[in-house]
């Protein structure tokens, strides 16, 4: 090193030191948190793992760096499904999840992810957000010490992926799928296998033969973990999530210790990436969708009629069986269930009736 750079680095050095005696007070003591944010999803991952992230920046950007969120994949810190432990536990302060894969801890939480013909992305966001769904919510996650928020929506699922057609109730007999949830308990009910996998380990499964079929997202996520090279039939729609809720909840005593200001950030981030997220999934369904028929082949298929009319019997029955399972449970069923009715009314005059004039066959412009 010359001379001269020794100097200049020393006088940089005792810059720093003098800055450091100008701000005596360590960071936590001026109110900056850093909070550990695990998640379900592999590092990432289109549409999950990044909505996580950026949950995470938004939240850290918003409040100016004072409260800093940190993302860890799934089993970097700890497994996905040992995520709600970890926050309930405190080891982590938060997750980016979908509660469904807690219906071990309460099948009430079915309800705040999807269930199998229940509400669609804007139909459960208006339960959670008008229709008391929040304050249950809250309720049931008090039991657990955490406090839970919408943050992120998938919109309609696909039905899957299989390694052959399948056209009526029989053809789902002995069949090994994926598929969590109480969508997985139905297809028990129809004479199929189900098992619960988190989305890493599925492709493995499928490659393997470990199971014949499995429903993971839709077009743009089950893209990426390329289903498409092991089976070519893709069937819609994904009578399990209509409109499958991804959640973020807190460490409730975390939550209770945050600022005024802090909590603000953390609901409009969360009310944001509740947003955004499902814009970017509509939007990049149909590119991917499109890359899945032309490039790479996909058969895709449509559940006849007769299949999903089993299929919502046998889900209307094991959705109220989740709902009577414990007095919580029940007050979060009926209050589910009255606003799916309500939902049904208004959507037959107002979605539903516009998409289906949609279709007529006219022609629109050039
Ligand atoms: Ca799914």
């Amino acid at each position: 090193m010359k001379r001269r750079d020794f100097i200049k680095g020393a006088g940089v050095a005792s810059a720093a030191t003098a800055a450091a005696v100008s701000f005596p007070k360590p960071a936590l003591s001026q109110g900056i948190k850093q909070i550990k944010m695990v998640t379900t999803w592999p590092k990432n991952f289109p549409g999950l793992g990044t909505t996580a992230s950026r949950l995470a920046n938004r939240i850290t950007s918003m409040s100016g760096g004072s409260l800093t969120v940190k993302v860890f994949a799934a089993n970097e810190l700890v497994p996905a499904f040992e995520s709600f432990d970890a926050v309930s536990s405190g080891t982590a302060d938060m997750y980016h999840a979908a509660e469904y894969y807690w219906q071990g801890k309460s099948k009430a939480f079915n309800f705040f992810a999807a269930v199998p013909y229940g509400l669609t992305a804007t139909e459960q966001s208006a339960w959670i957000n008008h229709g008391g769904g929040q304050q249950l919510w809250d309720e049931v996650g008090k039991q657990f010490g955490i406090k839970s928020f919408m943050a992120g929506n998938t919109g309609v699922q696909m039905g899957g992926w299989f390694n052959k057609e399948v056209n009526s109730l029989e053809d789902y007999k002995g069949l090994k799928i994926r598929m969590p949830g109480l969508g997985g308990e139905v297809l028990r009910r129809i004479g199929a296998a189900a098992v619960s996998l988190p989305g890493g380990e599925i492709f493995p499964a499928l490659q393997s033969g470990a199971i014949d079929a499995t429903e993971w997202v839709g077009p743009w996520n089950d893209l990426a973990f390329g289903f498409y090279k092991v089976t070519k039939y893709y069937y819609y729609p994904g009578f399990h999530e209509p409109g499958t809720t991804l959640s973020s909840s807190m460490n409730l005593k975390t939550w209770e210790g945050l600022s005024s200001e802090h909590k603000a950030i953390v609901q409009a981030a969360m009310s944001a990436e509740n947003d955004v997220a499902l814009a970017e999934f509509n939007a990049r369904n149909n590119g991917a969708l499109t890359t899945l028929i032309n490039k790479h082949k996909v058969k895709v298929r449509k559940f006849s009629n007769g299949v999903m009319n089993a299929i919502g019997k046998a889900s209307g029955e094991v959705v109220a069986e989740a709902g009577a399972s414990d007095k919580i449970t029940g007050k979060v069923y009926d209050s589910f269930r009255n606003f799916r009715k309500e939902s049904i009314a208004w959507s037959k005059l107002s979605d539903q009736a516009y998409w289906e004039a949609r279709l007529l066959p006219f022609k629109y412009g050039k």
